[in-house]
């Protein structure tokens, strides 16, 4: 320190030098700073008295009158951290140029937060020569330098010495770590780019996830990523708040509205938090009346920020603090118990929240004065959450792709049911066609045989006998038909009743289907006990010869019936033949003339069979 005394001072002159003089005594702890020489950052804790004003009774005037009566102490801190403290500090620290040139270095609080910085520079004859106000709860424009946080620019002439003192005041009896650097200005400019680097690229990195991860949600329309979407957007102004950057570059003529922020962002991030939890790890579904709890915590927190609306900040956080501690074990405690029960989503969740919990806890530790300020507990927050949004990403990631393949299974199933369901139908409907096609035969069979006998009935006698004859015209071929009636049939039915006679007409019949088995031959019922008998022979003697074989067999039968010409049940045939059947214009005629045939054989004592060879048109 180079000092040049002087004896012509005047007597105020006098007492202030004297009073700087006892600065410099070694009792008064702390030697003056050469700033000339500094290069780089000075960290100046270590280097600053202090002086607790708890009844905030002292100004700067008081002090400089008072000089050393005071109990000024050395800080004994790396960083400074008055943690919960209700009282005013003030700090003050020498500097001295023991360069050639004058100098300007800057000295800066680093943090944002802080409520109220007064400063003021005193220079050797005891006059202040420069003083502030600013602060976090004063307008940006207080600040000499336009910064997030608080730079002083110090002028200090050649040879000389300056003192410097700061007051520190908080709104709300709390304090954060209180940095306190000196550089010059490279130093500065390198610092500020650094760490403005360091924040783009971490803010950068938030915002690009919260851009991408909007489109993504606007693109599928999946609620956990617009969940996350509000978390992160609320965390993200969290963040950009309490690093003095909201301030600085959104509001920066609203400093209560500022400071009403952070808490209320608080509130806001264990809502959202809240809200995100649920939707990503399908909370509600897994335990609703936990999940209410959440809620329930979530809201009491946000509720609790609301005091700060009114400028009450002390019963916020006594209630914020314990809400977003409880908060935070509920959800560890979910997050391990989903984990625990395979979920793969909890288990990227619990890491994530881990990682930032970690961060928060360091944060909170330093605020308490439990850990000391350093990269690691100014940073840890960054880059907790950093690597919380990360993962959580990835976990949104996972969890669409699962939606994508739930889905897919869901649509293969509807695919598979469809399928199947078409084939029942399909099935069905083969049954239900080949039912009707059934009953179609059955109705066209009805309709074509007669019930009682199942002989082809009179109206097939009809339309085959019109075709055969024609293609008999067609291939010359001879056509042999013949009529068959029971003998005596109506004194069979009074004699043994209608009912047996039925019985016989089924017993003829079941005889004759037996009988006449050739493919061409065709059986006909043409009304009451008279049957019409086409048959597949080439001669009238064969023809005569089958329908001899017949009679026979039918009273062969020997089906009693004790009033009758032959004591049996017999009948009487008449058959005609045509060759070519030119003469035969139709089947009524063909009919005739065997039904003439079978009369005669009636006439000549029945049973029998009689030939009718004499076929003209005209007869
Ligand atoms: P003929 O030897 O001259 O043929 O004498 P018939 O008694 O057999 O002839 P007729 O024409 O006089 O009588 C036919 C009888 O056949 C009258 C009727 O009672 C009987 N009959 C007709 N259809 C049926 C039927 O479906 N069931 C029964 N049980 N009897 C029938
Ligand atoms: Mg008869
Ligand atoms: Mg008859």
């Amino acid at each position: 320190m180079t000092r040049r005394l002087s004896f012509s001072l005047p007597p105020t002159m006098l007492f202030r030098w004297l009073a700087s003089l006892l600065l410099m005594l070694p009792w008064q702890a702390k030697a003056a700073i050469d700033v000339g020489a500094l290069q780089g950052e000075l960290n100046l804790s270590p280097h600053v008295l202090l002086l607790e004003d708890s009844a905030r009774e002292f100004d700067i005037e008081q002090l400089l009158r008072q000089g050393e009566a005071l109990e000024w102490k050395s800080s004994r801190q790396e960083t400074l951290n008055f943690s919960f403290s209700g009282s005013a500090w003030w700090l003050k620290l020498r500097v001295e140029n023991g360069s050639a040139i004058p100098v300007r270095r800057l000295l800066e609080l680093a943090m944002p937060l802080h409520d109220y910085l007064d400063g003021y520079v005193v220079d050797q004859q005891g006059e202040i020569v420069r003083h502030w106000q600013t602060g976090n709860r004063r307008d940006f424009d207080s600040r000499p330098i336009a910064h997030r946080t608080f730079v002083l620019p110090i002028h200090v002439p050649a040879g000389e010495s300056r003192q410097i003192f700061l007051r520190l005041d908080t709104h709300d009896g709390l304090y954060d770590a209180t940095p306190l650097y000196l550089m010059d200005d490279a130093s500065f400019l390198a610092k500020a780019q650094r760490e403005l680097m360091a924040f783009s690229l971490y803010f950068g990195a938030l915002l690009a996830l919260l851009i991408y991860s909007l489109l993504l949600y606007l693109a599928t329309r999946e609620r956990p990523l617009l969940h996350y979407v509000i978390y992160l957007g609320t965390f993200f102004v969290l963040m950009f708040s309490a690093r003095g950057f909201a301030f600085q570059y959104w509001w920066p003529e609203m400093p209560a509205f500022n400071n009403q922020m952070v808490p209320l962002n608080i509130g806001l991030f264990a809502v959202t938090l809240a809200f995100f939890s649920d939707s990503y790890l399908n909370l509600r579904q897994h335990a609703p009346r936990l999940t209410r709890v959440l809620y329930g915590v979530a809201g009491l927190c946000l509720v609790s920020a609301l005091p700060a609306l009114f400028g009450h900040y002390a019963p916020v956080f006594h209630l914020i603090i314990p809400g977003a501690i409880l908060l935070s074990c509920l959800l560890l405690g979910v997050a391990v118990w989903r984990s625990l029960c395979g979920d793969t989503l909890a288990r990227i969740y619990l890491v994530a929240w881990s990682v930032l919990l970690v961060g928060i806890t360091l944060y909170f530790l330093r605020v308490a004065g439990l850990l000391p300020y350093n990269a690691v507990t100014e940073y840890a927050v960054q880059v907790g959450s950093g690597i919380e949004f990360l993962l959580l990403s990835l976990g949104l990631a996972w969890k669409i792709n699962q939606f994508k393949n739930e889905k897919l299974a869901a649509e293969r199933a509807t695919l598979d049911l469809q399928r199947s369901l078409n084939e029942r139908l399909e099935a069905q409907v083969q049954q239900r066609t080949q039912e009707l096609e059934k009953a179609n035969r059955q109705l066209t069979t009805m309709a074509r045989t007669d019930p009682l006998t199942g002989l082809l009935n009179r109206r097939q006698f009809q339309e085959l006998m019109d075709e055969e004859l024609q293609r008999r015209r067609r291939s010359g071929q001879p056509l042999l038909f013949a009529v068959m009636d029971i003998d005596d049939f109506k004194l069979y039915n009074d004699t043994y009743g209608h009912h047996a006679g039925d019985e016989v007409l089924i017993k003829v019949s079941t005889l004759l289907l037996d009988h006449f088995r050739r493919a061409g031959d065709r059986l006909f019922r043409l009304g009451g006990e008279e049957f019409g008998l086409l048959l597949a022979v080439d001669s009238l003697e064969e023809g005569q010869q089958v329908l001899e074989d017949f009679r026979e067999a039918l009273q062969g039968l020997r089906i009693l019936h004790e009033t009758s010409t032959h004591g049996v049940i017999t009948a009487s045939f008449g058959l005609v033949a045509c060759q070519g059947c030119d003469a035969v214009h139709n089947v009524e005629t063909l009919y005739r003339f065997a039904d003439q045939a079978m009369y005669e054989a009636k006439a000549h004592h029945r049973n029998r069979v009689v030939t009718c060879t004499r076929l003209k048109a005209s007869e």
